[in-house]
């Protein structure tokens, strides 16, 4: 089984998608949007091996705490192959799996990057199309730039739960911050 090349890993977040989440961020991105927040996650050499059931054993610590898992980065789609069986492992526990890519949609069912159309099938929901800081997005939460579209995948998740409301929960942003003084934020602006 291929490992999956990981740059960082956050148990329980709810700035990255719906509800509380399991999020991993992949290391390695060919596209490079120029205004990527995440340019340290672009060299796929880079960021920690980590076979998918142990990923998956991680998650199962959090199951209980999250109903979902996000992927981005870096660019999910690029490590395809090795990101399909945690996703499949994700569903089977009953958690819905959220995507953020860099490519179109229309690419992907094509087979582009390798693998694709199979992590395409294990998704609840994915955000597509590459950062453009030329057109921030403003009414929407979780995606970087207006051109990015949801595809809403499967039932698990409602057309419209992307748009922030008056009186309802706003765009989040977290902020961790480690033992050895980093700080790392997420939620926004993100992939
Ligand atoms: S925004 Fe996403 S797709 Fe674009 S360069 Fe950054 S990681 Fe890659």
């Amino acid at each position: 089984m291929h490992a999956i090349r990981v740059a960082a890993v956050v148990d329980v977040t709810e700035a990255e998608g719906p509800g509380a989440r399991f999020a991993v961020w992949v290391q390695g991105c060919a596209i490079r949007c120029p205004g990527c927040c995440n340019p340290h996650m672009f060299d796929p050499a880079a960021g920690t091996p980590v076979e998918p059931g142990e990923l998956l054993a991680r998650l199962d610590r959090v199951r209980d705490q999250v109903e979902g898992v996000t992927l981005l980065g870096g660019e999910p789609f690029e490590q395809a192959v090795a990101l399909a069986p945690f996703a499949r492992g994700a569903r089977e526990r009953g958690l819905s799996v959220l995507a953020f890519t860099g490519h179109l949609i229309e690419e992907l069912r094509a087979g582009n990057p390798p693998g694709a159309p199979e992590l395409l099938a294990q998704l609840d929901l994915l955000v597509d199309g590459p950062y453009r800081a030329d057109l921030p997005e403003t009414r929407r939460r979780w995606a970087g730039s207006s051109n990015q579209r949801f595809h809403f995948l499967t039932e698990r998740h409602s057309p419209g739960v992307e748009t922030v409301r008056a009186g309802g929960p706003d765009r989040v942003v977290e902020l961790r911050f480690g033992p050895d003084g980093t700080v790392r934020r997420s939620g926004w602006p993100e992939d």
